[in-house]
């Protein structure tokens, strides 16, 4: 009986030592693998060459090494890139580098497509198409920093592109130990930041993990009534419910958890809104994002003015929080928050599920 090879860009280095054990190879040669794929950005055993000739011709029957493929790039005039790849299955996902934030910044998918339906993201149109594989978000990682010359250079990641990574918990949490290797990117946790719409049983789970990314929640609103109409999943996982358990998260001595909150014209950017906010946030090692509406057709909602965008920020910081407004960037390319979606893919009937609960 033959096994299915397996892809070197799905396993983690304990994981392809136990795997070339087995194949009756070096354990260590894992080391050697991890640094061509992750430093060099090698796409084929074949390359690898300090492994002799006959271990690579070998290794080439018994894994495969799949990487997503460039199918679009696209430049924004302010430099944001965005990509368009393709995985082994035919399903596309799109990826975002955003450059001088001051910081590199790569904007990672989780999924194809996003189950969570929030009212105003385009993403969440779709509906879920499927989960990524570890190998898949790493591999989002290593297409990026090969294509930008960026193999070598530091960068943060942050999981905002398509999906709800705790949606995805276990791969996603793979996807950090494959960027954290030593032997691979060595990315410290602190260079990463989760961002999800609050899926309490998942954020109390990796309260506990050994690898801790910096936090983001999608808050979006004070009270439940609001959130509720713009987060579905607020109908199960209430406002209250979060930031108890945000207050519990362990958080290093400087770090603070991020909320996010799409400004809505009209919707969730009164003063009023902004005051419940910051009484909520009180006692809360907390940082604000504003981010103010990216505008799409079909998203049934306005970005606010410029005055009310200040004049919410500035009720926060007159009550003692860190505020920030996200400078949207690559919107002419359609590549900011929310807008990520790829067209013609197969609905899912989570798509379904997501269009008739709206
Ligand atoms: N599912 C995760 C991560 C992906 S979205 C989450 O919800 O946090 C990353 C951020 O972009 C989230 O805060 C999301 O609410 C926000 N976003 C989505 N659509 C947007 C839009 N049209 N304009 C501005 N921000 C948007």
């Amino acid at each position: 009986m033959t096994t299915p090879p397996l892809d070197l860009a799905n396993l983690e280095r304990p994981a392809l030592e136990s795997a070339l054990e087995e194949r009756g190879h070096k354990r260590f040669h894992a080391r050697q693998i991890f640094r061509w794929i992750y430093k060099r950005g090698v796409t084929d055993v074949a390359a690898m060459t300090d492994l002799s000739r006959e271990l690579r011709a070998t290794l080439a029957q018994e894994f495969t090494l799949t990487t997503p493929a460039i199918v679009a790039r696209e430049r924004s005039s302010d430099g944001t890139e965005k990509f368009l790849l393709r995985l082994g299955d035919g399903r596309q996902l799109e990826s975002v580098f955003i450059p001088d934030t001051p910081s590199m910044t790569f904007c990672i998918s989780t999924q194809v497509g996003c189950a969570m339906a929030c009212a105003f993201c385009l993403t969440g149109r779709m509906g879920l198409v499927r989960n990524l594989t570890a190998g898949e978000i790493t591999g989002q990682v290593r297409v990026l920093a090969g294509a930008l010359g960026m193999l070598d250079k530091k960068f943060n990641i942050v999981l905002m592109g398509m999906g709800e990574p705790l949606h995805n918990y276990d791969e996603t949490m793979r996807a950090l130990r494959m960027l954290n290797d030593e032997h691979g990117f060595a990315m410290s946790p602190r260079r990463v930041t989760l961002s999800t719409v609050g899926l309490l049983p998942a954020l109390e789970k990796m309260a506990r993990e050994p690898i801790m990314p910096n936090l983001a929640i999608s808050l979006h609103a004070p009270t439940d009534k609001l959130r509720e109409a713009l987060v579905p999943l607020n109908k199960k996982y209430g406002v209250a419910d979060i930031i108890d358990a945000c207050k519990r998260f362990p958080l290093s001595k400087r770090s603070r958890i991020t909320f996010e909150y799409v400004l809505l014209a009209g919707v969730n950017d009164s003063p009023d809104d902004a005051r419940k906010l910051a009484k909520l946030l009180s006692g809360v090692k907390s940082k604000v994002n504003l981010i103010p509406l990216n505008a799409a057709p079909g998203i049934p909602f306005e970005r606010p003015s410029d005055e009310a965008i200040d004049r919410f920020a500035q009720v926060l910081a007159d009550r003692g929080l860190v505020v920030s407004v996200r400078k949207s960037r690559g919107r002419d390319i359609r590549a900011a928050c929310g807008q990520l979606i790829v067209e013609g893919q197969k609905p899912s009937p989570a798509q379904r599920l997501a269009v008739a609960l709206r």
